[in-house]
């Protein structure tokens, strides 16, 4: 195995080390440099740093501090890394520590966090999956088991001054368009809780009254939430600073396309093996803008689906013009009702949709005045047939058993 760059100490808070840091800004220090060619593993925290525990109450998600996340192992420097390179990253590996053997997936409460069906959910909601080599089952979600397609849900290269300041002026302007809603429109920098691994004193003040949150996907990449991303990929990441600057963290066991639920995928901590090299003056070569990246050889083998389609067409049957947002959601809301029928809450039956290996299409996106967008739920996955028969559903969930009473329909 390579050497451990980046090592966690998991007795203590994130903020008391060096190595970790939860905002996005230039002057963060890098914690080590490697040369182009090595591999080495970095530990991560889960993406909340140790805020959720295992055990079947989900007011840890309801309180969750969510000016704190995402906390990132990182910056590490890459020697010869110039701004226009792309930094390649060969994500060699993914996997869990001895001590975590589970992850927790969420729905956060409409009035802290909400999620993708936060009108739909409003509640906060936590469902445990405890992790068995590649397999994953839980006791607040039964009748599913799964392999996991272990990912980081963050990773990218620091931005520079420019590239900043080009973030924070439009998404200020965003949130001045609305900026009392409820979930927000995005998240602006918040000094209170920002971590910047080494910087401390008044570089820290300065540096945090600025750094970008890092919650949105950009340029660099950051929370792009892919599931594909997993082990065995290559990606290929824009250099804005000298070094690159590369952090990760929100490593997911499993995740579906759109991380609907918002808390998100299957969340755990862990360690990722990496390979880093370089392509000189690659994001002009290449005309690269946002990161471009490989898949791997390696992925489930679920090839049976059930495909669950949804239209521009709202809950209250108003006409939308290609939007392709609620679209998806109307697919899954499709896929939920369904899913209830076997005796899921429909609680339960968003969590499958964050944490199972679904995928998501936009299958058509130029018939107006409708965006067909499509769910593909792996049926394999499920522990009965959920196929439709003419004898109809036979329910196989008994709520009952379910150590939980909050995931019940209310
Ligand atoms: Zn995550």
């Amino acid at each position: 195995m390579a050497d451990t760059l980046i090592k966690i100490d998991f007795s203590k808070t994130p903020e008391e080390q060096e190595c970790v840091h939860n905002r996005w800004h230039p002057d963060i220090p890098m914690i080590a440099w490697v040369k182009p060619g090595d591999d080495f593993v970095v530990e991560c925290m889960d993406w909340t740093g140790g805020q959720i525990d295992n055990n079947d109450s989900a007011d840890d998600v309801r309180d969750v501090d969510l000016t704190k996340v995402h906390y990132l192992s990182g910056p590490i420097g890459v020697e010869g890394a110039e701004p226009g390179d792309l930094l390649v990253v060969d994500i060699l590996d993914v996997g869990t520590m001895d001590d975590y053997q589970w992850g927790f997936n969420g729905m956060f409460a409409k009035e802290n966090g909400g999620g993708f069906l936060t009108e739909h959910f409003p509640e906060a909601r936590k469902s445990i999956w405890d992790f068995y080599g590649v397999y994953t089952k839980s006791r607040h979600v039964p009748g599913v088991n799964f392999a996991g397609i272990m990912h980081p849900g963050l990773i990218g290269c620091l931005p520079s001054q420019e590239l900043l300041d080009e973030w924070n002026t439009r998404e200020g302007k965003l949130i001045a368009t609305d900026p009392d809603r409820v979930p927000p429109l995005a998240c602006p920098p918040d000094a209170s809780t920002a971590h910047l691994g080494q910087l401390s004193g008044e570089a820290k003040d300065k540096a945090a009254a600025e750094a970008a949150r890092t919650v949105p996907p950009r340029e660099h990449g950051g929370n792009c939430d892919i599931k594909d991303l997993t082990r065995g990929s290559k990606v290929y990441f824009p250099v804005y600073v000298k070094g690159g600057g590369l952090s990760m963290g929100d490593l997911h066991f499993s995740q579906g396309d759109g991380e609907i639920t918002f808390c998100g995928a299957i969340e755990m901590a862990g360690w990722i093996h990496i390979k880093v090299s370089l392509i000189k003056d690659g994001i002009r070569k290449y005309a690269v803008k946002n990161p471009i990246f490989k898949p791997s050889p390696i992925q489930p083998d679920y090839k049976q689906h059930l495909i669950f389609e949804g239209i521009s067409v709202d809950e209250s049957g108003e006409q939308h013009y290609l939007d392709a947002h609620i679209s998806y959601r109307q697919a899954c809301l499709n896929a939920i009702e369904y899913l209830k029928k076997f005796g899921y809450s429909g609680a339960q039956a968003y969590a499958i949709l964050g944490t199972a290996p679904i995928q998501g299409h936009i299958s058509g996106i130029v018939d107006i005045p409708n965006v067909c967008a499509t769910v593909f739920l792996p049926t394999e996955i499920f522990e009965f047939d959920i196929n439709p028969t003419a004898e109809g559903p036979t329910p196989y969930i008994n709520g009952d058993d379910i150590p939980i009473s909050e995931w019940k329909d209310k």
